[in-house]
C-alpha cells in the first residue's frame, strides 16, 4: 500500500505481521474496557482472537521523491541471535524483507538514506547483513541517521544497564554501520531534506526521534514508537513495558497526538496492524483512529 505525501511516495515494506505479545503485558495499565469501547480495536486487523494477542507489524516505510530514496526503521533483521523468550518472535529470522523492497523497484544499492527513530531491536535488523561470516551494511550506498543522544545512551555502561538486551543489537546491527564510515549522527532536531525533518520524540527511549515529512499541504509524522497500537490513541497514558521515561513518553504521545488532530497529519507509526497508518481526529473524551484505508484518498 502506498501512500502520497505531497510529491513524496510513501510505501510500507513488510518485515512480518504478527500476533505480537499479550495487551497486559506490553501495557502494564490495560484495561480490557477500550476493547468493549472500540470495536474497530477487535477487529482482526488488531486483534488476534484465538491468542488474544495485540496485532504487531514489523515493517519499514519507504519514502521516494524520483531523487531520494529513505528507509524509516528497518525492522527485526535475518540471522541474528535473539534468544531471550521475550524476543523469541525475532530469533534467527529468515525473512523476505528484501525480495518486498524489491518488488516495490528498490534493490540494497539503491537506498540513499536510512533513518532509525531509536535504537532498539526491531528498528535497527535490517541496518546490517550477515556475509562471510561477519554484520554489514545492507545498504552500501546510503547514510544512516542516527540520534547522537540515542547512540550515547547505548554506548555508555548506565545506559546500557537498564536494557542489557540491547546490547547485542548495537554491536550486531549498529557499530558496523558506525565502522564503515556511513553513520550520520544528529542533534535533536535535524532538516534532512526538504520537507524530511527530525525532532525529539523522548520517553520510550531517552534519544528517540521522529520524522516529519512536509510537502504542499500534506504533512506525514513517523513517531518511532512513540505509540505501538492503535488503543493507546484512546488510553494515551498508557506507557509499553519497554518505555524507559514514564511521564515523558506520555507527554510525548500527547504532543504527536496533538499534531496530528490540529495538522490532518498522516500518523504513519512502527507496529499497528492493517493499513498500518491513520488519522487523528478529536473526540469529547479525547482522540480518535481513523485508519487510513477508510479516507478517501
Ligand atoms: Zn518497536
Amino acid at each position: 500500500m502506498t501512500f502520497r505525501v505531497g510529491t513524496y511516495s510513501v510505501t510500507r515494506i513488510e518485515e512480518m505481521l504478527t500476533p505480537g505479545f499479550l495487551p497486559a503485558f506490553l501495557f502494564p495499565q490495560f484495561d480490557p474496557s477500550v476493547l468493549d469501547e472500540q470495536a474497530q480495536l477487535r477487529s482482526a486487523r488488531f486483534w488476534h482472537a484465538e491468542s488474544g494477542k495485540v496485532m504487531s507489524s514489523m515493517h519499514s516505510w519507504l519514502i521516494r521523491d524520483g531523487r531520494h530514496t529513505i528507509l524509516i526503521d528497518t525492522g527485526c533483521g535475518n540471522a541474528k541471535t535473539r534468544a531471550l523468550p521475550v524476543f523469541q518472535r525475532f530469533h534467527r529470522l529468515d525473512l523476505p524483507y528484501l525480495d518486498r523492497l524489491a518488488a516495490a523497484g528498490v534493490k540494497p544499492d539503491d537506498v540513499t538514506l536510512v533513518i532509525c527513530t531509536h535504537l532498539h531491536i526491531d528498528h535497527v535488523g535490517w541496518n546490517t547483513v550477515l556475509e562471510a561470516g561477519a554484520w554489514r551494511p545492507t545498504f552500501p550506498n546510503a547514510r544512516y541517521v542516527f540520534g547522537k543522544r540515542e547512540f550515547d545512551h547505548w554506548r555508555s555502561p548506565a545506559g546500557l544497564a537498564g536494557f542489557p538486551e540491547n546490547g547485542p543489537v548495537i554491536e550486531d546491527s549498529v557499530m558496523p554501520v558506525v565502522e564503515a564510515g556511513q553513520a550520520e549522527f544528529v542533534g535533536d532536531t535535524a532538516r534532512i531534506l526538504d520537507g524530511l525533518e527530525l525532532e525529539p520524540a523522548p520517553g520510550h527511549t531517552a534519544g528517540q526521534l521522529m520524522v516529519k515529512l512536509t510537502s504542499g499541504r500534506d504533512t506525514a509524522v513517523f513517531p518511532g514508537d512513540t505509540l505501538h497500537q492503535p488503543m493507546q490513541v484512546y488510553r494515551p497514558e498508557w506507557n509499553s513495558r519497554f518505555c524507559e521515561q514514564a511521564e515523558t513518553a506520555r507527554a510525548t504521545r500527547r504532543r504527536v497526538l496533538d499534531y496530528c488532530a490540529d495538522r490532518g497529519a498522516l500518523l504513519m507509526p512502527a507496529h499497528f496492524g492493517a493499513p498500518h497508518c491513520g488519522r487523528i481526529r478529536r473526540s469529547s473524551a479525547g482522540y480518535d483512529f481513523a485508519p487510513a484505508d477508510e479516507l478517501p484518498h
